[in-house]
Order: C-alpha cells, then sequence, then structure tokens
C-alpha cells in the first residue's frame, strides 16, 4: 500500500509499504478515507518531543470503512463506516479497570514510536486496529468530520473533568484548533460569559465567530482590566489553556477568580515556570486533562447534530501524497492554517 513515511525527521516520503495484517482476532482492517494532521505530529516531525522517532507512519485523527475483520469480530462489519480513538488501551490494567482508559498503563497512540514502542498509525492507505477503541459513524458524518472527533474529544475530556457550574463566567486562552473547539463545547453546554484570548488577531475573530463573547490579546496590557470589569472585578470561574507554556499559563492564573480552576490542555513546553503563590494564596485548582477518556460518541454526536461545527475548522483538504507540503506549511506556521485533512 501507499502510505506518508517518515524515514528521517522533518522528511515524509510518500512511498510504498508492506499492508498492515490483522493480528488478533478482535482487529480489523480499515481502508482511510480522511486522515488529519494534529499539532502533536507537527511538533513530533522535528524530534523535539521525541515521540515520532523514525521510521514512522503518523496519524491518529482519522475515519475510514472496515475492509476485513478479524475472527472474533462481532460488532462491526466489512463496509462500516468508522472512527477509531487514537489512545490503544488494554482494558485489564488498574485504569482501565478504574474507567480511567486514557490512563492505560499500556496505552499505545496510533501513529506514534518512542521509547517504549513504535505503532504506525493511518497516514497511509489502510491500517488495522482493534474493535474496542472504534465507533460506527452517525448517518450524514463524513470521513472529514469524522476525522475531527479526535480533537474535539480532547476537548470535551477538559470540560468533563473541570467543575464548571451554571452560569460560570470561563475563559479560553489560546484559540488555535482545541481552544476553538473547547468554547464550542462550552458555548453549546453553558450559558455563562466565555471569553477567548489569543495573541493572533485572526484567531480571535473565528473565536467570536464561534460564540465567544469578547476576545483579548493577552498581550494587551489594558486587557486584564476589561475581564476584571466583564466579571464584577473577581475574574473568571473557569479558565482552560490550550497551548501549554509559562506565559499563557500565567496568563490563565491571573484571570481566574479566587477559589477557581485552570484545566491545563496544552503541554508543549515540558516544564514551566509557575507562580506558585498566586495558586496558593488564591486557592486556584489546577487540573491536568490528558486525551480522551470514554467522550467519542458524546463528541460524535454533538458533530453530527451541528453542536459543534468542526467543518469550518478544515482549511483545507489534501491528497495524502502531498503530506510533506502541508506539514512544511503546519511547522512553519504559513497561511494560517488550522486543520489539514490528508485524503488517501
Ligand atoms: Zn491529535
Ligand atoms: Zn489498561
Amino acid at each position: 500500500m501507499k502510505a506518508l513515511l517518515m524515514k528521517e525527521y522533518k522528511k515524509l516520503t510518500f512511498t510504498d509499504v508492506p499492508d498492515p495484517v490483522i493480528e488478533s482476532g478482535h482487529d480489523f482492517l480499515v481502508k482511510v478515507k480522511a486522515v488529519s494532521i494534529c499539532g502533536s505530529d507537527v511538533h513530533g516531525f522535528d524530534g523535539s518531543t521525541g515521540r515520532r522517532k523514525p521510521p514512522i507512519i503518523m496519524g491518529h485523527e482519522a475515519a475510514g470503512e472496515v475492509v476485513s475483520t478479524g475472527k472474533d469480530v462481532t460488532g462491526f462489519k466489512a463496509g462500516d463506516r468508522i472512527t477509531f480513538d487514537s489512545t490503544i488501551y488494554c482494558g485489564s490494567c488498574f485504569y482501565c479497570r478504574n474507567g480511567q482508559v486514557n490512563l492505560c498503563d499500556n496505552r499505545m497512540v496510533l501513529g506514534v514510536s518512542c521509547d517504549d514502542y513504535r505503532r504506525h498509525g493511518a497516514f497511509a492507505e489502510y491500517v488495522v486496529v482493534p474493535e474496542h477503541i472504534c465507533f460506527l459513524l452517525p448517518e450524514g458524518l463524513s470521513y472529514e468530520e469524522a476525522a475531527m472527533t479526535e480533537p474535539a474529544g480532547v476537548a470535551a475530556h477538559a470540560f468533563r473533568l473541570s467543575p464548571v457550574g451554571l452560569n460560570d463566567t470561563v475563559a479560553v486562552v489560546g484559540a488555535g484548533l482545541i481552544g476553538l473547539l473547547v468554547l464550542s463545547i462550552l458555548r453549546a453546554s453553558v450559558s455563562g460569559k466565555i471569553i477567548a484570548l489569543d495573541t493572533d488577531g485572526n484567531r480571535r475573530k473565528t473565536a467570536l465567530d464561534r460564540g465567544a463573547d469578547a476576545v483579548f490579546d493577552p498581550a494587551d496590557p489594558a486587557a486584564h482590566k476589561k475581564i476584571l470589569d466583564l466579571t464584577g472585578g473577581r475574574g473568571v470561574d473557569r479558565a482552560f489553556e490550550a497551548v501549554g507554556a509559562t506565559a499563557p499559563i500565567k496568563t490563565a492564573l491571573s484571570l481566574v477568580r479566587k477559589g477557581g480552576s485552570v484545566t491545563l490542555i496544552g503541554n508543549v513546553s515540558p516544564t514551566i515556570e509557575l507562580p506558585l503563590q498566586t495558586v496558593v494564596t488564591r486557592q486556584i485548582s489546577l487540573f491536568g486533562s490528558c486525551a480522551i477518556g470514554g467522550e467519542y460518541p458524546i463528541v460524535m454526536d454533538m458533530i453530527a447534530r451541528k453542536k459543534i461545527d468542526v467543518a469550518s475548522l478544515i482549511s483545507k483538504k489534501a491528497p495524502l501524497s502531498e503530506g510533506q507540503i502541508w506539514f512544511d506549511k503546519l511547522y512553519n506556521r504559513e497561511d494560517n492554517l488550522l486543520k489539514v485533512v490528508l485524503i488517501p
């Protein structure tokens, strides 16, 4: 089959590779119909995260059609339209049995190669996945939209583990793809004011178009005072941080009221500088949110019912053979791209 293989950092080759094979009776072979490029692929592409060690076929945000199934598969058949979780979890460790499959001790992420494992992903004509991570697509949901279920699930998981209360005012720091999806989920779920912050004017405009009540540039010295004015002088009840660096995390902490919370989704920087006394003396709760823990059916339904608009977040659909071009553009932050979906 054809696949987009990263043989060395930053070099993607559209080339022939052996077809993936079904290894267990519970696996099936999927013809990939759409697969989107994740920020973590772009950050892994230069080796900086250590989670895309060549050779690797990346790609974990995908949807496709079942081609053939292992002998023990009962819930799916050839021809089914499906998407799948990015995390392959074991189902039997402490965390899986506790319902926290995203924290599985034996987790493997599709399209990731690190010190512990290598699992080829979906930047290819075909991929093999186990039955227990797959979901049937609702009628009318396109493969391109379905490929966005994974990032929408990441946003939904962060929302679900945060104590967002009735009519809470919420700030979203970072209006990139995940921040915009958090914003959509908040808009569909809470009645309070939603404030989005981003240094990029285009992204602030997109946040307004997607339902933010107010948007600010965190670099604007007047922004903090204006946000206090919008929140009775107290600050927001909840903040979500979708970048993962010292400056935006400090912004989120500076905006939240005493007793409020900040949910951390972004993880670009391995370590950050934390204003400890702000957190302790203002009694701010910090939540780390990892991947997706059971939110697939929820967000698929929300996407299918247009409660989360993902179609407008897709900046470009391109053939898989053009993978290198679109990775380079995303890596160099060209053309203000949000999401690029590749079609094998
Ligand atoms: Zn992803
Ligand atoms: Zn497990």
